[in-house]
């Protein structure tokens, strides 16, 4: 196995160049040219593994030879120590229908610390291994942010950038970031929205004399090592679920498509579920493209639910490449046509095929609202936003065994909470902190070289 473009499926690469790569050169996303698939007899083990034995072995099949199988061990250890649950991503009961996966007990509790937290370690040891240090740069619509910052603060060969778009993310994912102290990490806030932020970002890879004298690496969901890491949590899931529940839909809060397209990677391999199910707020550009096949842009809009606040899904590219049969012409017509017009269209066979692996619905904000307000009084259970959308989704579309991707702890959102319950979901203790603590954040127009000077002026060789 090895590593391919979307866009060239003839050059070759190793796990190790597409970690420290991030985005292809030709601006495609990396996957790998065949999915390994999992034998009956093998998924039997696999799925009475707790979670980091089934992570190490799941992880192995991806990244080869690139760690050894001790290094990989510990890394995967030390990765969730500070998880404060020890099933990592524990699996609840709400009702008879409808389970939760829990994917929120890391450290920013947001579900991108899971990938994030090993990703950094695998990072790190790539840079000291070869004696390197890297710029990392990646945009954020609130989470990813945070979980870098808790991931990469405080790494000696690191110099670590996020940009995120000036007041559309909520105080607690602001502090999550901007209180670190730590000296290698810069917090640009962009006047701008996440589409803006996310455009710097590939820009800056674009100009390859650049990203290459700073080292530039991307840890946005366009990193495919984040999407591996997000595969081991169906299997976890499905581990958990009963036996008796066979292939439960699986329902997924989406905004970038890195969190499903790990779900369909996961069912590629050879594990078992139902429909695979993107549940977005009124940015619902991917359940636009399922009913019509058209794919295109509008304005973002600013919701309660903001990191889905996104219209470009990048790592749907990832998905297209297997819709239009490996075509990479086609492919790259269909990315030049959204870059120029702003659209593109499927045909009616990959319309088709997308509509056998997924399926889509979307809920406005005051939907949202109604249900935090109905789990609570029904279950005294306080939800985010982001997974009141796919609760929404779900009930819209009546599943009737269906596990809900839970991708942020209440508290992070405690605006919309508040609106919906009069209360606030507490903190976890040892994050409180971050009210205390002063906050380093410079802010910038969204001018590409005022980013560029930023990163040369600190790049130390
Ligand atoms: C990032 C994020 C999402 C969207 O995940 P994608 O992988 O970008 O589709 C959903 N909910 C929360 C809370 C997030 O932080």
């Amino acid at each position: 196995m090895y590593y391919i473009s979307t866009r060239n499926n003839k050059d070759k690469y190793t796990f190790e160049e597409i970690l420290l790569k991030g985005l292809a050169d030709d601006g495609g996303l990396f996957i790998p040219n065949e999915v390994p698939t999992i034998s009956q007899s093998d998924m039997q083990d696999i799925l009475v593994m707790d979670y980091k034995s089934i992570a190490i072995r799941l992880i192995k099949l991806f990244t080869q030879d690139t760690f050894s199988d001790d290094l990989l061990e510990k890394m995967v250890h030390e990765a969730y120590e500070s998880f404060n649950n020890n099933k990592i991503t524990p699996l609840i009961n709400l009702d008879e229908n409808t389970s939760i996966l829990e994917l929120y007990h890391g450290p920013t509790l947001a579900f991108k610390d899971i990938a994030m937290q090993l990703l950094s370690r695998m990072i790190e040891e790539v840079l000291s291994k070869n004696n390197s240090r890297a710029s990392i740069i990646c945009a954020t619509s609130g989470d990813t942010g945070g979980a870098a910052v808790a991931s990469f603060a405080d790494k000696e060969n690191i110099d670590l950038y996020v940009l995120f778009p000036k007041d559309k993310i909520s105080e607690v994912q602001r502090r999550f970031m901007s209180t670190s102290q730590a000296n290698n990490i810069n917090i640009i806030s962009i006047d701008g929205n996440f589409d803006d932020c996310q455009n710097i970002v590939k820009s800056l890879f674009k100009d390859k004399a650049f990203s290459q004298s700073v080292h530039l690496t991307a840890v946005n969901s366009i990193n495919w090592a984040r999407i591996m890491i997000q595969i081991i949590y169906y299997f976890s899931a499905i581990s958990q679920n009963p036996k008796y529940k066979k292939n439960p839909d699986i329902i997924v809060p989406t905004g970038n498509f890195g969190d499903i397209y790990a779900g369909y990677i996961a069912k590629k391999m050879g594990l078992e579920m139902g429909k695979l199910v993107i549940a977005t707020n009124v940015n619902n550009i991917l359940e636009r493209c399922l009913n019509t096949g058209r794919y295109n842009i509008l304005e973002a809009i600013q919701t309660n639910s903001p990191s889905m606040d996104i219209q470009i899904s990048s790592n749907f590219e990832r998905l297209l490449y297997d819709l239009v049969n490996q075509d990479i012409k086609r492919l790259s017509q269909m990315m030049d046509e959204l870059v120029t017009r702003g659209e593109f269209s499927l045909n009616e066979e990959e319309l088709l095929n997308l509509n056998t692996t997924f399926e889509a619905g979307s809920i406005e904000q005051i939907e949202t609202i109604d249900i935090i307000k109905k789990i609570y009084d029904q279950h005294n259970l306080i939800l985010d936003p982001h997974t009141a959308v796919a609760i929404g989704v779900s009930n819209k579309n009546n599943y009737t065994n269906s596990i809900i991707l839970s991708t942020a702890h209440p508290a992070k959102f405690p605006e919309a909470v508040r609106e919906a319950i009069g209360i606030e979901a507490e903190l976890p203790a040892n994050n409180k902190n971050i009210f205390n603590l002063p906050e380093d954040i410079k802010n910038m127009k969204n001018d590409i070289s005022l980013i560029k000077n930023n990163i040369l002026s600190n790049f130390r060789r």
